[in-house]
């Protein structure tokens, strides 16, 4: 037993009694006549804990229907000020309501506990911080002279949709929606097929927090019943995608035929730059923390480490020491590293690893499919290291989306340099120096969205995020993350 009695019964009765079923339409959950369902598995068992509806093109049309008719009716005339008490009042419900969300998204998804927590906390935090923003999206004025009156006003874009994936699927739909609902868009949200319980949870949450019916819809589905027609839909004026590169092209495609808007967060190969002159406890930490956090499965994994040759063997020797030491297990029992998503995603990595067997590789630790230790199931991934990964290797160049770091070596900062740019990913990069020139030189050099020095993962909501190169392009979080779901109108009137 544990300390919390919803993850006592669930290990007792395999399922939760507080999943919602059907989608989230016009303010109330919804299940549509034709009752298609598909279930949802729990990653550290290997098998189901609940169903929910397998939307259809109908049902994804009877959303856009709604979110169109809310908006138009009241959102995007609603008072700054109110939106901004609802967004409040949504974070401090999601704060008081944190465990049974932190449960639900360790069970979906397959991640520890504590990160679930940590992600239940950043949504939260998302909904404060753009409650706050609602009546500061000032426009400017511009000096044409006595004759006239110029200025712009920022309007929102109309309805978004929220395209999201499995691996944070509240934090990532909080950093969207928050922002969507915050300019005066309404939206319609389309969370994984492998783990759609917390935005439902979360619909039904705003709802309470006092959003007017049909402003926030969610349906639930596969991307091609749900996400595919969503991109399509004339109805949608705004799609912020969150995947793969390859779906992140269809959407792209899809978006051109309606001239939408569109932002594409997609993969990553981050490299993590570890110099000689580094704080070595802080950069042991930071590399591990970078690769094995949700089992490897993060959009901004520092899944390279480029280390410089004079620090190689120790580091490494430290590195695999405490690799070999993480604990794996199912979510609920918080261990250091959880599952992975899927039986599917799971032959995935492994494909991977086997295919750097096959070519010789140095495989450090790891390396291996496995089981949660204590019940012998789960899809689960030793965390694994491999050195001497060449640049072209497929290993160093393609997104394993997993808990495998490769090593590569770096003569000086500049070689460092060259390797993290070597890539047709530019998402984050890490870079652990004390040397302040060092550090900025080389965040000016590396082409990607995000530079962390000497701190991975540093940065929150405050920041701007997105990708360069294949990682997409467009800017989430910050204010320029909701100056995306405005519409910038100019306007000029001549006075004399
Ligand atoms: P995916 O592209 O398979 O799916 C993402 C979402 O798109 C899901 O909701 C899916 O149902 C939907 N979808 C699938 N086909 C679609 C279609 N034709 N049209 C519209 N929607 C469709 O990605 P995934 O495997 O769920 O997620 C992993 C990927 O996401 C990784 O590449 C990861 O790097 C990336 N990711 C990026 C960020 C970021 O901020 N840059 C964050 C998290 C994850």
């Amino acid at each position: 037993t544990t300390a919390n009695p919803f993850i006592d019964t669930y290990f007792k009765t395999g399922t939760l009694d507080f999943l919602p079923e059907g989608h989230f339409i016009d303010g109330a959950f919804q299940r549509p006549s034709h009752n298609r369902t598909m279930e949802s598995l729990d990653p550290g068992r290997g098998e189901a804990f609940g169903t929910f509806t397998a939307g259809t093109a109908d049902d994804a049309a009877a959303a856009v229907d709604s979110a169109r008719s809310a908006f138009e009716k009241s959102w995007r005339d609603t008072a700054p000020v109110e939106r901004a008490r609802i967004l409040q009042q949504a974070s401090e419900l999601l704060m008081a309501e944190l465990e049974r969300f932190a449960i639900v998204e360790s069970l979906d998804s397959g991640k520890p506990l504590n990160e679930a927590m940590g992600d239940t906390k950043g949504a939260a935090r998302a909904f404060a911080y753009y409650a706050g923003a609602c009546d500061k999206l000032e426009g400017a004025s511009f000096p044409l002279g006595p004759d006239y009156i110029c200025y712009s006003i920022h309007e929102p874009v109309g309805v978004a949709a929220q395209i999201i994936p499995w691996n944070f699927p509240l934090s990532t739909a909080a950093r969207g929606i928050a922002p969507a609902l915050a300019a005066g868009c309404a939206v319609v949200a389309k969370p994984a097929e492998q783990t759609p319980y917390t935005c439902l949870m979360l619909a039904e949450l705003l709802s309470r927090a006092g959003l007017p019916n049909g402003v926030f819809n969610v349906v639930t589905g596969t991307g091609l019943e749900i996400g595919d027609p969503l991109t399509r839909s004339t109805g949608i004026d705004h799609i912020t995608f969150t995947g793969s590169v390859q779906t992140g092209r269809k959407v792209m495609q899809a978006a051109a035929e309606d001239i939408t808007r569109v932002v594409l967060e997609l993969g990553g190969k981050s490299p993590v730059i570890v110099l000689e002159d580094c704080d070595r406890a802080a950069a042991l930490d930071g590399v591990l923390g970078a690769i094995f956090e949700n089992a490897g499965q993060i959009c901004s994994a520092g899944s390279r480490l480029i280390i410089e040759r004079g620090l190689h063997d120790s580091f490494l020797q430290d590195l695999v020491a405490r690799t070999k030491a993480l604990t794996l297990g199912h979510g609920l029992r918080d261990p250091n590293v959880g599952p992975v998503n899927s039986a599917e995603h799971l032959a995935k990595i492994d494909g991977f690893v086997s295919r750097a067997k096959d070519r010789g590789a140095s495989i450090v630790a790891g390396g291996n499919v496995t089981t949660d230790p204590e019940t012998a199931a789960g899809w689960f991934f030793e965390p694994t290291i491999v050195d001497a990964v060449a640049a072209d290797d497929e290993l160093a160049q393609e997104e394993v989306f997993g808990p495998v770091l490769t090593v590569q070596v770096a003569e000086d900062a500049e070689h460092a340099a060259v390797l993290a740019n070597d890539c047709q990913y530019g998402l984050v990069a890490g870079i652990y120096t004390s040397d302040f020139k060092t550090a900025h030189r080389l965040a000016r050099t590396i082409d990607a969205g995000q530079i962390y020095i000497n701190e991975y993962f540093a940065g929150g909501i405050e920041v701007p995020f997105g990708g360069n190169k294949k990682s997409g392009f467009g800017r989430e979080k910050g204010i320029e993350g909701l100056k995306s779901y405005c519409k910038t109108k100019s306007i000029a009137a001549k006075i004399s």
